[in-house]
Parts: C-alpha cells; structure tokens; sequence
C-alpha cells in the first residue's frame, strides 16, 4: 500500500487554499517552509545500565501570530516530515480558534509501551535538555500529543527549570516569580503543577461542540425536507457513532457524542475494535469500555452496554471494519493516513469528524467530498485541545484561576466561532470544509506576517 507522506499532505491542502487568495510568492514560501527545525540525537540510560540513543524533533513552523505551540508526540514512527505537517497544522489550527500562537510541533521516535515507567522518566527529560534552548514561555510552548501525559509535562517542566536556574541563577537559588514564569513553558501539565481544569478532557470536548453546530446547522439547512436520513434522525437524536482510537481523544469524544445523546455503536484501539450486535437500537457505554479495558487490559469483549458488560453484547472486529461500518458520523480519532484512496469508496457515514491529526489523504478527501459526504478537518475538529492550552497558559501568566464552568464556556465559545467562520467561508467558496478553514486561517496569519 502507497504510504502517503504527512507533509506532502499538508502541501497539496495548502496548495487548495491558496487557489482562493491572493498572496505574493513570499507569503506562500513562508507557508510552506518552517522557520526552523531542530532535530536531536539525546542518549537515555535504560534500566539494565546500557545507553540508548534517542532520534527526536521539534519543529517550529510559523510565529506570525505569537509563539509556536504544539504538542510532543511519542511515537515509533515519527519522523521529520510527520512533525513537519504537524507543526504546519498547529499554525492553521490555532489561527482557526483565533488565538494568539504559532504552529510548533515535537516528537521522539519511540515505542514508549516498551519503556518502564523509570526509562520513560528519563527519556522526557533528555528530551527536555536536548531543545531546551529553544523553548520557553514567549518563544515555544510545547504540550501533550500521542502518547504523552500530563504527568510526562511535568517531567518536562520540571527539568526545564531544573537547567534554566543554572544557567539564569548557578550561584544562588530560583526565586517563587522566576520559577512561575518558567512553569509557562509547558501546557497540559497535572492540575496540581499549574494545569488548567479541563484541559485533559478540552480536545474530546471541543470536537463534540463542533459537530453539535454542524449538526445544527445541517438540520437548520435540510428542515424542508422531510427525506433527508440525517434530518430525520437527528430529530430523534439517534445518529449513529464510530470512534477509531481509544486514547484521550478518543475516549472524551466518545463519552462527549454519546453524553449528547447520539449512539456510540464501535469504538477501537491500536489492536482492534468493537462493534454492537444491533446497530439500529445498542450503543457502546464508552465510561464502562474504559474500566473494562483497564481491567482486562484489552479492549475485545468490553461490549459495555447500559450498564453491563456481557461477552455476548457485541462483535470483534478490525480496524479497518470499523472504519467502513454503515454509521452515521465516523470519528477518526488516532493517526495520519487512516482513511485512503483504498477504503474511502466504501466509507458509509455522512460526517467524518478528524479528531486525529492527518487522519485522510489528499486522494482520500477528494473522494469523500465527490461523495458528498462532509468532512470536519483536523484543523478546526480537534482544535479545542490547543484552545484549552492557551488558556492554562494564559491563566498561568496572569496568575489566575478558572473555574471548569469557565473554561468549558470560554471553548464553547471559541469553538462555535471557529466553526461558524469555516462554515461562512464555505459557503461562500462552495468548497470543503478544509479548504474553507485554511482560507479562513491563512487570511489570518499573513496580516500579520
Ligand atoms: N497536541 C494537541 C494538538 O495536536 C494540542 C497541542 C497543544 O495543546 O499545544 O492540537
């Protein structure tokens, strides 16, 4: 199978957007290109006392609009193009929720399910002390992505200001202030180091707010007539939900749909998925999967419906099943290169909302919106993570704090903007919902370019 490289992805959907405004060739250089990349080769005791050596990024891509941000990815197959597309996603993602940042991007090329909790340890901080010169809380403000954990940003934190205070203060020690403004660096730490309330839970919770508007939105356009399937369904709010992944993405969208009344019918992870036996009438518990995956450590037979796990609830099935399942929203939620030119045909559900970074392919895309069916991007979908982010990062400079009721309305807020803005600019071009978010981002960061 062709393997679509992220970054020429990133490009051709550029290269669409770029057809509807008028840049000079400067501007669209400046698009394409990061203004810098760093790559590292970081060594790490592992527990048996030999060294390994450590292949990791971080890509900055454009700070027109404030400092890069994004997340670090730990993952064995990063490479530079991914964390390029990333970081390039991250500068039209958070130009799309309006707020003040760049695009940024990090990862280490790891399998850290092969790591001990100590080696994992370690491996973030090496990680830290390798780009440390180049991060900071008005330059880059890096946070979690695949694989890393509030707790992994404390690591990270940590070892920050651990080699930020020698180099600023080797004689005598950090001060409380000093110390505060470089707890800024990072974002998606733990509640108690200076985390925001709701962050964890902020990009699942983002996604639901956005296909909610997109919902309402379609049944405010489809209302006159009675045949449309969607329609009718959501007036009964039974649509239908398959989620792929079960990370924290994945989860919190899924327990978000189903807490909003849709049907979450599969769910999956990295080694399979799960689908219930009637698809017209079960629907998946995505609360129950969690502790029963966590209980069997695997995910086959938590056919979790109501309140009953029973072996007999529902089917194994694989990942590219799920994918091709006759729902009504289909939610990529892990990672790149998910839905191609090979399975897009057979793809059923009538909303793809991208939770995942980089979940369709170029080819993927143009056959979906062929097909009429309505793709939510990455860029806009998955965006409330970065959102939630920038208010820790906020509430951390100004040395406040929100209530969960505040942040949760702040996103609702932020999304439904960016969402109707996307939705205004489609409209308008008669073009996908991607392109039309692009345009409405790249109008905004080369103002101020
Ligand atoms: N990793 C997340 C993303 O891809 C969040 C980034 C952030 O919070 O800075 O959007």
């Amino acid at each position: 199978m062709h393997q679509s490289n992220p970054f020429e992805s990133a490009l051709i959907q550029l290269e669409k957007a770029i057809k509807h405004l008028n840049l000079t060739s400067a501007q669209i250089e400046r698009l394409r290109l990061a203004e810098k990349i760093i790559s590292v080769n970081f060594p790490v005791t592992m527990d048996d006392g030999t060294i390994q050596l450590f292949n990791g990024f971080r890509v900055q891509h454009n700070s027109a609009r404030g400092p890069y941000k994004g997340g670090i990815r730990f993952h064995p197959q990063v490479d530079m193009d991914e964390v390029k597309a990333l970081a390039f996603w991250m500068t039209i993602k958070c130009a799309i929720c309006d707020i003040p940042m760049g695009g940024g991007k990090g990862g280490v090329e790891v399998d850290p399910k092969k790591l001990s909790e100590n080696e994992l340890e370690r491996l973030s901080r090496a990680y830290v002390r390798a780009i440390a010169t180049d991060i900071g809380p008005d330059i880059d403000v890096p946070a979690p992505d695949v694989n890393t954990t509030p707790q992994i940003m404390r690591w990270m934190t940590e070892e920050y200001i651990k080699i930020k205070s020698k180099i600023q203060n080797p004689k005598s020690k950090i001060t409380e202030k000093e110390k505060s403004r470089l707890m800024v660096t990072f974002t998606g730490k733990p509640f108690d180091f200076g985390g925001s309330l709701g962050r964890n839970e902020a990009t699942g919770r983002g996604g639901s707010y956005v296909l909610l508007a997109l919902l309402a939105k379609l049944n405010e356009k489809f209302q006159p007539k009675a045949d449309q399937p969607l329609d009718e369904k959501m007036k009964n709010e039974k649509l239908t939900v398959a989620v792929q992944g079960f990370g924290n993405v994945g989860f919190y969208i899924a327990k978000f749909l189903s807490d909003a009344g849709l049907r979450v019918v599969a769910l999956s992870d990295s080694r399979g998925a799960i689908v219930v036996n009637n698809l017209k009438q079960d629907s998946l518990n995505p609360n129950l999967v969690l502790s029963c995956k966590k209980e069997k450590g695997t995910m086959s037979k938590c056919y979790c419906i109501g309140s009953v796990c029973d072996i007999k609830g529902g089917k194994s099935i694989s990942n590219d099943e799920l994918l091709v399942l006759p729902v009504d929203i289909l939610v990529p939620a892990a990672l790149e290169n998910q839905i191609t030119g090979e399975n897009a045909g057979k793809i059923k559900a009538k909303v793809v909302l991208e939770m995942a970074n980089g979940p369709t392919t170029p080819e993927a895309d143009e056959l979906l919106h062929k097909k009429g069916i309505i793709v939510v991007p990455d860029v806009l979908a998955n965006s409330g993570g970065v959102t939630v982010s920038y208010f820790e990062w906020m509430q951390n400079l100004k040395n406040e704090h929100w209530s969960e009721e505040k942040v949760n309305s702040q996103l609702k807020k932020k999304m439904e903007q960016a969402f109707a803005a996307v939705w205004k600019e489609k409209e308008n071009l008669h073009s996908s919902m991607r392109t039309a978010a692009y345009v409405v981002a790249i109008k905004r960061i080369v103002e101020k370019m």
